[in-house]
């Protein structure tokens, strides 16, 4: 059987997942697919057509011990069998093929997709329930996988919207309680695209070494300062609490994102792209300044895009290298692209990638048997 799963951009509200905050994401409509098939052994056999090497284990070694020899990429697949065990599923010995038109470690989150895929395959073969309302489990299990096994401390956005997007629309989700909304996103009704950049400058963001990672405990830092659990839950007035010069900052960040996807909201309602557009810019210099997330690239694709005549722009995904995104009316989509083209060229900077796209659906099963 096969499931495929998207990968996902952030419209609005990056750094808020793991903090508490509000964001905005949306699924596009570039997939990984997993094929799965039982086996009649006690063996796990997984292929990427990315990578040259298949790997080949057993079940045994889907314990967290059992990582050490296992190749960082399979990881991601034998994170989610791992997390699917210690939820109950009777996983059995399995051949898995994974095939993906999403670049890798590019912001557009191949690594929730792949999770998403393997666990949509995965719980089909083991009649696992995975109606709508049974993915908020679902998702939690593929962040868990991403986060305590394959040690990427990523907050669970890119695994609920893979798993929840809906055409036409973008999920809200409130990570103070987890709660998510379908919210209307009618961007090709109103002749609009949202144009992504891969830098071509590769993020990443396993390992304590990472500035993700260096945020994250900046985070927590300010947040075990305030006595609360996560630094989204402060209100604006806290901030003068807090005396150093970088959780402030940090903390800044993350409360005026949540403010701004708020606002992005209220403008998605009125139909004033012009002012989501802003909105999205703003968001940029919050997380280039505040948060120090952005680079050269990023930087330069964003302010270029927007001097093109993109309604607004902004690192998506995180940040420290990767996509940006560009709001832009349809018939600028290729002025804008090859502006930030020849800006590259020439600051000499790697020629960027472009994809145009517009919200798509969630994961699914494409065949069944
Ligand atoms: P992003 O999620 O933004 O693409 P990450 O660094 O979070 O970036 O995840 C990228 C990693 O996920 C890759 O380096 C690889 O280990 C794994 N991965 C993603 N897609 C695939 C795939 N199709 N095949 C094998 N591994 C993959
Ligand atoms: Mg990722």
């Amino acid at each position: 059987m096969t499931a495929r799963a998207p990968g996902r951009v952030n419209l609005i509200g990056d750094h808020t997942d793991y903090n508490g905050g509000l964001c905005l994401p949306f699924a596009v409509p570039l997939v990984t697919t997993t094929t799965a098939r039982v086996r009649g052994d006690d063996r796990i056999r997984v292929r990427s057509t990315a990578f040259p090497d298949p790997w080949t284990g057993r079940l045994a070694d889907l314990t967290l011990d059992g990582r050490d020899g296992i190749p960082d990429w399979v990881r991601y697949v034998t994170g989610v069998l791992w997390a699917a065990r210690e939820d109950g599923w009777p996983v059995p010995g399995l051949d898995l093929v994974v095939d993906s038109e999403i670049p890798l470690g590019s912001g557009l989150s191949s690594s929730a997709a792949l999770e998403c895929s393997v666990a949509v395959a995965v719980g089909t073969l083991t009649d696992q329930p995975l109606d709508p309302g049974s993915r908020l489990p679902l998702a939690e299990l593929c962040r868990r996988a991403e986060t305590e096994y394959v040690g990427a401390p990523t907050g669970g956005m890119d695994q609920l919207v893979s798993l929840l997007g809906t055409a036409g629309h973008a999920l809200l989700i409130d990570f103070a309680d987890t709660s998510v909304r379908q919210v209307p996103l009618p961007l090709h009704e109103d002749g609009l695209v949202v144009l992504v950049t891969d830098t071509g400058t590769p993020h990443q963001l396993a390992g304590t070494d990472s500035g993700y990672a260096d945020r994250r405990a900046e985070c927590d830092a300010a947040a075990a300062v305030l006595g609360l659990p996560r630094i989204g839950l402060a209100w604006p007035d806290d901030l003068s609490r807090l005396d150093d010069d970088v959780q402030r900052a940090r903390a800044r960040h993350v409360l005026s994102e949540s403010a701004r996807v708020e606002d992005v909201l209220r403008a998605v309602a009125g139909g004033d792209w012009a002012a989501v557009g802003n909105i999205l810019t703003s968001s940029h210099a919050s997380l280039r300044g505040d948060f120090a997330a952005s680079t050269p690239a990023l930087d330069l694709a964003v302010a270029t895009a927007v001097d093109a005549g993109a309604l607004g722009a902004r690192l998506t995904g995180g940040g420290f290298g990767g996509s940006t995104i560009a709001l832009v009316e349809e018939e600028l989509a290729d002025t804008v692209r090859e502006a930030v083209d020849a800006a590259f060229a020439d600051a000499e900077l790697p020629a960027p990638t472009h994809v145009a796209v517009l919200p798509a659906d969630g994961a699914s099963v494409t065949r069944n048997g």
